[in-house]
């Protein structure tokens, strides 16, 4: 049955309300100095039920960059484009026990070993080519389209800020080129850092999580992305690595596909039902928002949500 017509603005509040208390568990991300600027104290939750109707509490309106959140669209589009079988002749279908920066097997020659790394997410961008920030429009066109929100933007400050210090990144895109897998100049990791300054509301992630649910039928009913097989990839991808070397320890704790960001943003999607999205920028030694996990867990465990 739809156990989420259970979800109510009540449930939803006493959860994020018992969950505070973790607050001060989590640090806000600096190593991306603009990203030390936003609001600890900051918390959203919201659903978007399994009829396409939205609960939302907390910092309804924060909006926060999304991150490695826009790694699932990125993915998406590339597939579109390029097709699963180009794309992951370039990257592979791996978990990871390594952080979310990691260069993984690149020195050996190797690929990426998943999308989901940053090492993929740069490589599937770079792979989308075109010239000037034309990746990019597409990635952000493609998220306005999944949230039928064309209010959203970039941050341009956190996007400089990201261009500014991410030389690992930087490093990441020259391994990339080193191994023969893309082409091109550092325009194309520009994109990378644009897409990941996106900004966005706990609401937009709640509905990109119910978008990948429901085999890429937006909220609204509209079925012009409709496709199972690009639900299945994308979400495999976000069970297995979305949550970095979380992302077992999550498996076995939440038991459904998710992606998180630095930015303090974390997306689940229910196969099949609801789509969830939270915010809270204080983050664990992953990279993972502490308090959003624990409403995240709250919720599934009240609702008997987990996949398993
Ligand atoms: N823009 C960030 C980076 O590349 C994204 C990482 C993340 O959200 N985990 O470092």
């Amino acid at each position: 049955g739809d156990s989420s017509n259970l979800i109510t603005n009540e449930m939803l509040e006493r959860i994020l309300e018992k969950n505070r208390i973790h607050i001060g568990e989590g640090k806000v991300a600096d190593y991306i100095p603009e990203l030390s600027k936003a609001n600890a104290n900051a918390v959203a939750f919201s659903v978007v039920k399994q009829n396409g109707e939205v609960v939302n509490v907390g910092d309804v309106s924060q909006k926060f960059t999304i991150q490695s959140i826009s790694k699932v669209i990125a993915l998406m589009v590339a597939v579109e484009e390029l097709g699963e079988k180009e794309v992951f002749s370039k990257a592979g279908y791996y978990g990871t026990d390594k952080p979310f920066n990691h260069y993984a097997n690149l020195e050996t020659k190797g690929k990426p070993l998943n999308p989901l790394m940053n090492a993929g997410a740069i490589l599937t961008t770079a792979l989308l080519g075109g010239e000037n920030d034309e990746a990019f429009q597409k990635i952000l066109g493609m998220v306005r389209y999944i949230t039928k929100n064309e209010a959203i933007g970039y941050s341009h400050s956190v996007y400089m800020s990201e261009r500014e210090t991410g030389h690992r990144n930087r490093g990441i895109f020259h391994l990339l080129k080193n191994n023969g897998l893309i082409e091109g100049e550092e325009n194309r990791l520009d994109n990378y850092f644009k897409q990941c300054s996106i900004e966005i509301t706990a609401e937009d992630l709640a509905k990109i999580g119910y978008f990948f649910a429901n085999q890429c039928t937006r909220f609204d009913g509209d079925t012009k992305y409709k496709n199972s097989e690009m639900s299945k990839l994308v979400q495999s991808q976000m069970l297995i690595a979305g949550m970095y070397e979380f992302s077992g320890e999550y498996a076995r704790t939440v038991g459904l596909p998710s992606k998180s960001g630095v930015g303090g943003g974390i997306v689940v999607s229910v196969p099949n039902k609801i789509g969830i999205g939270t915010f809270s920028p204080g983050l664990d030694a992953q990279g993972n928002s502490v308090v959003g996990y624990h409403m995240i867990l709250d919720l599934v465990n009240e609702l008997n949500l987990s996949l398993f």
